[in-house]
């Protein structure tokens, strides 16, 4: 297992417009949707991109786990891998919900972020499959965050209402 190191806010590769896949089912593809599981898991986020661990590359993963502050059996969702993903609709319903972020970790800062309540995205699975998934929730908010730093965004670039952000101590007490 390799757990890597997690760009932060300042290093380029967060910046940059990710790279698209050439090659889905190479040894280094696998390689690097290995590493993004592993990372994600070991830095318990609920999804990664491939630019937070330093590679531009057109790949996130998401695994919505059971924590404990996330214990609504509905939000939670198995792992899935999103290659070359295209977001092809979005709701014109928004919601407004608290996000953090592995590559802000440090800064550990979250904020409300509007987005839209569903999100239709075709991407690649691991096995180089195109498949189609409607989300909604807890989901498609990770999937819009997790898409924008494919286009070098952050969450942070979308916060209207900068007065609200918490740090990590404020955040949590108000979770509970
Ligand atoms: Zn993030």
């Amino acid at each position: 297992m390799i757990i890597r190191h997690t760009s932060q806010i300042g290093e380029p590769v967060i910046r940059k417009k990710a790279l698209r896949v050439k090659d889905v089912q190479s040894v280094k593809t696998k390689k690097m949707v290995r590493d993004l599981i592993d990372s994600m898991r070991y830095h318990q986020l609920v999804g990664m991109a491939a630019p937070q661990i330093g590679i531009s590359a057109q790949i996130f993963v998401t695994e919505i786990r059971k924590t404990e502050t996330r214990k609504n059996p509905k939000q939670l969702d198995h792992l899935r891998v999103f290659i070359n993903p295209r977001i092809i609709h979005v709701s014109k319903k928004q919601e407004t919900d608290y996000e953090g972020c592995g590559s802000v970790a440090d800064a550990q800062l979250f904020a409300p972020v509007q987005r839209p309540n569903m999100v239709t995205i075709e991407a690649l699975n691991e096995y180089g499959e195109v498949f189609i998934l409607e989300a909604k929730g807890l989901l498609a908010r990770v999937i819009q965050h997790e898409f924008d730093h494919l286009q070098g965004k952050v969450f942070l670039d979308r916060v209207r209402v900068t007065t609200a952000i918490l740090d990590r101590q404020n955040y949590i007490s108000r979770q509970k």
